[in-house]
């Protein structure tokens, strides 16, 4: 017997929850390609999309579980308990995406209630109430789902380089904009049962990310006399500064211990997967985060938009207005994720 096999029973739980993640964070890419569908000989009345795993190097929750459920059968039955009844739900692989795929990396499933989605769409986003999905159920249940907030479009550069959130207004209002309230609206009629969107930001050590930090300033003034001018001849006192990459760090660092401190004390959201660790960020946090303002600008424009939607007789659709919150994460990886 083991060491291992001779622990407790709720020892053995807290092991496998360290080892599963009871609050998941899930990387999923969801593909409607709709020239394609059409031209295999896909219905022009729904929308066929196909969700498949993060492109590279998936750090998903589910894959986590996935193993560790696989160290014993204790792990077997706390993974079959923790996933089973109403909460679970299986993402991958659902049609079209043939399950002989599933071979290689394991099936996906997701708990409705501890974990986030964090999708990357490519394709053409298009509200359900025009056209529904053409497996109506694949995404019920579904409360919490997450948009990662990038430098970087996040379309596939070669077969879909365009941003899927831009702006299709006819006026192109946010023609500017990541991220068009209108197209994010439409994005969440994917999800029936959504309760909150989060986006989510990437807090990196060097680059951008953070607000370049202002210069600071000489530690004490010049030495005066009792009248208040200043002495020629005294030793002025060493001017303090740190450096800009000493300043960039410390900014880094008070960021980083900040929010995670603010997310443990109120209790905000938290999520991880294999290799980072994701905070929920009070809005006074995220107000001092580089993305915040074009992403308070969309929180504004989707407010915004639920109103007037709200305010229109005879609207053909429901309202479906979801809270908004910002989730980020830091690019140093949690501890753990180096010993795997
Ligand atoms: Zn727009």
């Amino acid at each position: 017997m083991s060491f291992y096999e001779k622990l407790p029973a709720e020892l053995k739980l807290k092991i496998w929850k360290e080892a599963a993640y009871e609050h998941g964070m899930h990387h999923f890419r969801f593909i409607e390609d709709r020239y394609n569908d059409l031209a295999r000989g896909h219905p022009m009345n729904t929308q066929l999309l196909k969700i498949l795993p993060a492109q590279t190097a998936d750090k998903s929750a589910w894959r986590a579980r996935n193993n560790a459920s696989r160290m014993d059968a204790f792990s077997w039955d706390a993974v079959e308990k923790f996933m089973k009844g109403e909460a679970a739900k299986l993402l991958y692989p659902l049609y079209p995406v043939p399950s002989t795929r599933a071979n290689r990396s394991g099936s996906a499933m997701v708990h409705l209630d501890n974990d986030l989605i964090c999708v990357q769409f490519a394709g053409m986003i298009m509200a359900t109430w025009i056209r529904p999905l053409a497996l109506p159920d694949m995404l019920t249940g579904i409360k919490r789902v997450a948009l990662e907030y990038t430098e970087k479009g996040p379309g596939y550069s070669l077969l879909f380089p365009s941003n899927p959130f831009r702006c299709r207004c006819e006026d192109r209002a946010h023609r500017d904009d990541f991220f068009c309230p209108t197209t994010v609206d439409d994005f969440i009629t994917y999800f029936p049962d959504l309760e909150k969107l989060y986006f989510i930001i990437k807090i990196k050590q060097t680059g951008s990310i953070i607000p370049p930090p202002t210069p600071s300033l000489p530690v004490g003034g010049k030495k005066r006399d009792y009248e208040g001018n200043v002495k020629p001849n005294a030793r002025q006192p060493l001017k303090r500064r740190l450096t800009r990459a000493q300043a960039k760090k410390k900014l880094y660092s008070d960021t980083t211990e900040r929010i995670k401190a603010t997310a443990q004390r109120e209790n905000l959201a938290y999520y991880e997967d294999i290799k980072f660790e994701y905070f929920e960020a009070k809005e006074e946090d995220a107000e001092k985060l580089v993305f915040y303002e074009p992403i308070s600008t969309l929180f504004t424009g989707l407010e915004d938009l639920w109103q007037n939607q709200e305010a229109t007789q005879f609207l053909p659709h429901p309202v479906h207005r979801v809270a908004l919150g910002v989730i980020v994460y830091f690019d140093k990886p949690k501890p753990a994720a180096t010993k795997k």
